[in-house]
């Protein structure tokens, strides 16, 4: 995908790589971590019983944005934080078999997804010969999207607890959460 957000981050990375690839880095990171990791003994059920869906952005921390620690929550990312057949397959999970019982769903603003329609999958067909099964999903309106987002999972049957879906715009400027009410 080459919305201006990824090629961004791309431009982000120093040229050059003298230790290597990106992901060798992160391994290296990991080593590191690991030293200095002691094991918590959590359990996989999220401490705060809530699951968090928002967009893959990489400008957006959850965990500090959110003041979460490790093991408070499920976190359940994608390319616009949009609600998915396979969102509501996690989010099944996270209910049913871990014990999650709020869902919190955050857009934000500057998403790639805004400029993006389904027009990007016809542009794939062309380039590839073959239609990609999923939509794009993109979206103009950040906050309808959110509103759709809320009443796909207060309205999915799959999900016990639908009674605290709540959703919000990140402002990736101030770092501020906003809600956006269902209409
Ligand atoms: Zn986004």
């Amino acid at each position: 995908m080459t919305t201006s957000a990824s090629r961004t981050s791309e431009d982000a990375i120093p040229a050059g790589q003298p230790d290597g690839t990106v992901t060798d880095r992160l391994v290296k990171a990991n080593t590191r971590y690991a030293d200095a990791f002691t094991d918590p003994g959590m359990d996989a059920r999220p401490v705060l019983n809530v699951a968090v869906v928002a967009c893959m952005d990489a400008r957006l921390d959850l965990h500090s944005a959110l003041g979460l620690e490790l093991g408070d929550c499920h976190t359940i990312r994608n390319a616009g934080g949009v609600v998915t057949d396979d969102v509501i397959r996690s989010l099944t999970i996270s209910q049913r078999a871990l014990g999650t019982r709020s869902v919190v769903l955050i857009h934000h603003t500057n998403c790639g997804l805004e400029s993006l329609t389904e027009e990007f999958r016809h542009e794939l067909e062309l380039e590839v010969g073959q239609r990609p099964s999923w939509a794009v999903e993109g979206f103009q309106d950040v906050d309808q999207d959110v509103r759709q987002s809320i009443q796909k999972v207060r309205t999915s049957p799959f999900l016990p607890h639908t009674d605290d879906v709540r959703g919000f715009v990140f402002d990736v400027h101030t770092g501020l959460l906003r809600e956006v009410l269902p209409r």
